[in-house]
């Protein structure tokens, strides 16, 4: 069966860090494009003036971009339906509130933000839902018409119909049915001269033909206003897709933003600017947020390419998700096993050498087979193996003494695997094991003993990547240069 080309759009408005909600939305929108062979495209929601922070447009697009999710049509890639900035495209909503003012299913509103608020307290004082109570509504036209001539301030308010019902069919939720009196007149137009969202989204998804609206949940309690604005106009309606809302990682009640402080004190975020930085990779992210909300099976694990292949918006769900950072770790781990031995030292590069770390590429790539099954997030890799670009390294003394012994004995120790080590014409791990091994048969001492002593000298550290291999990678001559400082340091305590 042949689908029809989707066109998709993920609408963020620049007013804070981009979330994750963003990225999932934009994932979905991207893989049903990419499925049907059609446009995923970005546009910038940033009518409200108050609210926008300047650099969020930005990190939206470097986001995107950063999770792999290139746009056919955006801002700064520019495309036939633009512009894709609504503050650029100021004409095209007063255009369209003319219209529905012509057609009589909108008209102008004189009321002032104070009388608004008086209404609204007296509203609150018996119980009502704040409304707008319809001074405007039945203004003579020739009177309004005077009014705006002499340059009154007014928005422009959508004439809701206040009988009967609407019924708005969203896909994964069937149809929603609301009483009409539920709802009341929003405004469209503000006295700014912008479009509020609900004019501006309507009137760009038509224009842009766009085809399928994913978006986040909490647009469900407008949603028949959307829908009877398309209507107005007679317009075909694009195919509606509220997603799941997010939970709280314990599954209890909707993720806040009391949530996200908490998720950052445990080294987690729910902004993608942040993921980079904390080593997660945009495989990992994708694969994370893909399931939230898609009911394909949780724990598969998938590149987007897989993804496009498998994607269907039937086999999205509505029922809630909990924000689960194990899963997050899960994901990006596993993500990190799969990825090429060249890949997984380019993606590390960055960790070591941010770090004030002078990285040697032969030997990042003889680290990789060590390093790779340790990590979780690519920063692990500080932890497990920075000892191997730096020139030395400061053991903590006390973990250079074996369990059960002393200093003096644990120097003993470092003093003959130095000599047995400097005897080895080559530190490879093949030969400098089997000598070191039968000395601690020699010994009688136990092999956590001496090996200890060894992995603390040398790596400075007490959990490291296996023993051998790391010394052979570190090299003879640094090996012992560490061995002896180390024991300098038994010899002083
Ligand atoms: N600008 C809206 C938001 O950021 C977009 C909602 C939509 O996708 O229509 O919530």
């Amino acid at each position: 069966m042949s689908i029809k080309s989707a066109r998709t759009r993920v609408a963020p408005s620049p007013t804070g860090h981009m979330h994750l909600a963003t990225a999932r939305v934009a994932l979905y929108d991207y893989l049903l494009a990419k499925k049907t062979g059609g446009q995923f495209i970005l546009r910038i929601e940033d009518t409200d003036l108050k609210r926008t922070v300047p650099s969020t447009e930005q990190e939206i697009m470097d986001g995107l971009r950063w999770l792999g999710l290139e746009y056919d049509e955006g801002p700064d890639v520019g495309g036939k339906f633009g512009p894709y900035r609504q503050t650029e495209r100021r004409e095209i909503y007063a255009h369209h509130a003319k219209i529905l003012m012509d057609h009589g299913h909108a008209y102008p509103c004189f009321c002032s933000r104070d009388r608004l608020e008086i209404a609204r307290q007296e509203q609150m004082k018996r119980k009502e839902n704040p409304h707008y109570d319809g001074t405007c509504r039945n203004l003579d036209p020739s009177e309004a018409a005077r009014r705006i001539t002499n340059g009154e301030a007014h928005t422009i308010r959508f004439k809701m119909p206040q009988e009967g019902v609407t019924v708005a069919h969203d896909h994964l939720r069937g149809d929603i049915t609301t009483e009409n009196k539920q709802l009341y007149d929003y405004v469209l137009m503000k006295s700014d001269g912008l479009p509020t969202y609900h004019l501006a989204a309507i009137v760009d998804d038509h224009e842009m033909e766009i085809t399928h609206v994913l978006r986040g949940s909490e647009w469900l309690g407008t949603f028949p206003l959307h829908v009877n604005i398309v209507r107005a106009f007679g317009w075909d309606e694009p195919l509606w897709v509220h997603l799941s809302v997010f939970l709280k990682p314990s599954g209890k009640g909707k993720l806040s933003k009391r949530d996200t402080t908490l998720a950052m004190k445990d080294g987690y975020s729910v902004f993608i600017k942040d993921m980079n930085e904390l080593g997660y990779t945009s495989e990992g992210v994708n694969n994370w947020i893909a399931l939230m909300g898609w009911g394909v099976s949780k724990d598969d694990v998938m590149t987007v390419e897989q993804m496009i292949d498998r994607f269907t918006i039937d086999s999205l769900t509505p029922s809630p998700a909990a924000i689960n950072f194990q899963k997050l770790d899960h994901f990006n781990a596993t993500h990190i096993r799969l990825f090429t031995t060249e890949d997984l030292a380019a993606r590390l590069k960055p960790y070591f050498t941010h770090n004030g770390l002078n990285v040697n590429d032969q030997v990042l790539l003889k680290i990789i087979p060590l390093l790779r099954e340790r990590l979780v997030t690519l920063d692990d890799c500080l932890a497990f193996g920075a000892f191997f670009f730096q020139e030395d390294v400061t053991p903590n003394p006390e973990d250079l003494i074996a369990k059960g012994l002393d200093a003096k004995q644990s120097a003993q120790i470092a003093q003959r695997a130095y000599q047995i080590i400097a005897e080895l014409p080559d530190l490879s791990h093949e030969r400098c094991e089997p000598p070191l091994r039968a000395y601690v048969e020699e010994s009688g001492l136990n092999p956590n003993q001496v090996f200890g002593i060894l992995r603390v000298a040398t790596t400075g550290q007490k959990v490291s990547p296996p023993l051998f291999e790391s010394m052979e990678i570190i090299g003879k001559e640094k090996c012992l240069k560490r061995i002896k400082n180390a024991l300098e340091i038994l010899e002083k305590m």
